[in-house]
């Protein structure tokens, strides 16, 4: 079989180099011209454990190609993954114009029968418009080529994305013929040997799964954040809540860690998306408004501790923030709480140090020359008032709180992310603060 992946981001490049990975043939294709330069020295254009190792070994084998040629790469292609972005436009809804300036290309190139997949997130409808792009340019060119439309969304977690793509909880893909449901469950059958699930339902379902599994999780977010500003009001502990709710099956222990909000390029769109689209059908989505406004909220939380705890005079202070991307183990910045957080600290005239093991290079893109980045975690931390934990990569988790002691300026810690034990910081002469429990300080 011989595929090509239109759009070589997150998605696209974890995409094309999995199916390589499993022995399918694969052009990735991007119209940035140096993504793919650079994809053909081995440069990758994203940090993702595992995967510059996988993308080496696959070109070497011959299986995996890069090319900015949409024209050459489609033309004997089986199946045409779209994965390019689908940002929010200004009304909140997604903007579909990558996607279906991809299919009309599609559309002006194709010779043969193909499965002209939708791996982007897009709203319920959009492969009906990917289908007219392609007809209308068919059309145009006087061509009578059969092919068939498909949806396929992504569920893979950055950071751990490869674990996803290739040990799937499911693959969900949505067919409108025989046809399609063929080429699809062949593609997979690499997949599905060790018993992950392929999923086959209509068009719509399957884009409106995608949805709703991302509204469903930012979901749990946010009604834990709620939970743990209620108990820290009320004096119980959030952990405590979170194990306690946690073992009980029908709710269960993953996703209902308090922090300080969700970000990145998923949650936040997907469940402006879903809104939009509810409301241009005349359905209001009740929860998950109160979803964004409690996300909204969750990212002021850390600062309005800054706050409470200096003063609200907060000119001249120096803090250090530990953690930029949104999560662990990936360098994405996009709608990182830190970019929230930070612009903050400098608008009350704080001066702010920052360490992140792999996104600082990323973060310059927005936050420049306005703050400073440190040479490792511990740097970070000298002469600081203060300490953010921001983003709870795992080398944060068990610091040498004595050396930090001696670094900082005064033994403040506010964690964002509950990593560490509040009795240990008192014991160690920290002045701590986390989401969800009452501390002494
Ligand atoms: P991205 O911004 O990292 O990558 C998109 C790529 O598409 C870019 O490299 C861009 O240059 C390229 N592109 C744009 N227009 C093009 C065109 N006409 N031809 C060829 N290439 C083009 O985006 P991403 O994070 O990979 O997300 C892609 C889609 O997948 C989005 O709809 C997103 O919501 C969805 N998704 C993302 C994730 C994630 O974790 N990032 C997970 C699941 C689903």
């Amino acid at each position: 079989m011989k595929i090509a992946v239109v759009g070589t981001g997150y998605v696209g490049l974890v995409t094309g180099t999995c199916f390589a990975e499993v022995g399918i043939d694969v052009t990735c294709i991007d119209i940035d011209q140096r993504k793919i330069d650079n994809l053909k020295q081995g440069i990758l254009p994203i940090y993702e454990p595992g995967l510059e190792e996988m993308v080496t070994r696959n070109v070497a084998a011959g299986r995996l190609h890069f090319s900015t040629s949409l024209a050459e790469s489609i033309r004997d292609a089986d199946v045409a993954f779209i994965a390019v972005g689908t940002p929010p436009g200004e009304d909140g809804s997604a903007d579909l114009k990558y996607v279906l300036a991809v299919a009309r290309g599609i559309g002006e190139n194709m010779n043969s029968y193909g499965v002209i997949v939708t791996k982007s997130t897009v709203p319920v409808g959009t492969a009906a418009k990917v289908r007219k792009e392609i007809e209308d340019a068919l059309a145009k060119r006087g061509a009578d080529i059969d092919f068939d439309v498909a949806s396929n969304p992504e569920f893979l977690k950055e950071g751990a994305a490869i674990d996803d793509f290739l040990k799937p909880d499911r693959i969900v893909v949505g067919v409108a013929s025989e046809r399609a449901e063929e080429v699809m469950r062949r593609l997979y059958k690499p997949f599905l040997l060790n018993g992950h699930p392929i999923i086959f339902m209509d068009i719509p379902s399957a884009e409106m799964t995608k949805y709703a599994a991302n509204s469903m999780l930012a979901t749990k977010i946010s009604f834990m954040n709620d939970i743990a500003n209620l108990c820290e009001i009320m004096g119980a502990d959030v952990n405590k809540v979170r194990l306690g709710i946690g073992s009980d099956a029908r709710i269960g222990n993953k996703f209902i860690y308090p922090g300080i909000g969700y970000g990145g390029s998923c949650f936040p769109k997907d469940v402006k998306a879903l809104i939009k689209t509810a409301a241009e059908n005349g359905y209001q989505m009740q929860v998950l408004k109160a979803v964004e406004s409690v996300n909204e909220n969750q990212k002021s939380v850390l600062f309005s501790k800054v706050q409470q705890h200096f003063g609200s005079d907060l000119a001249g202070k120096h803090i250090a923030v530990w953690g930029l991307s949104f999560k662990p183990k990936t360098d994405d910045m996009r709608e990182a709480p830190s970019l929230v957080i930070i612009d903050k600290l400098l608008d009350a005239g704080c001066t702010v140090t920052a360490y992140d093991p792999v996104a600082m290079k990323e973060a310059q893109h927005s936050l420049g020359e306005r703050i400073t980045y440190a040479k490792d975690q511990l740097s970070a931390l000298i002469d600081a008032d203060a300490l953010l934990v921001v983003t709870e990569w795992p080398e944060f988790r068990s610091p040498n709180f004595e050396v930090m002691g001696r670094l900082l300026k005064q033994r403040v810690v506010f964690d964002g992310r509950n990593i560490y034990d509040a009795d240990e910081m008192e014991k160690a002469g920290f002045a701590y603060h986390c989401i969800g429990i009452r501390t002494k300080h």
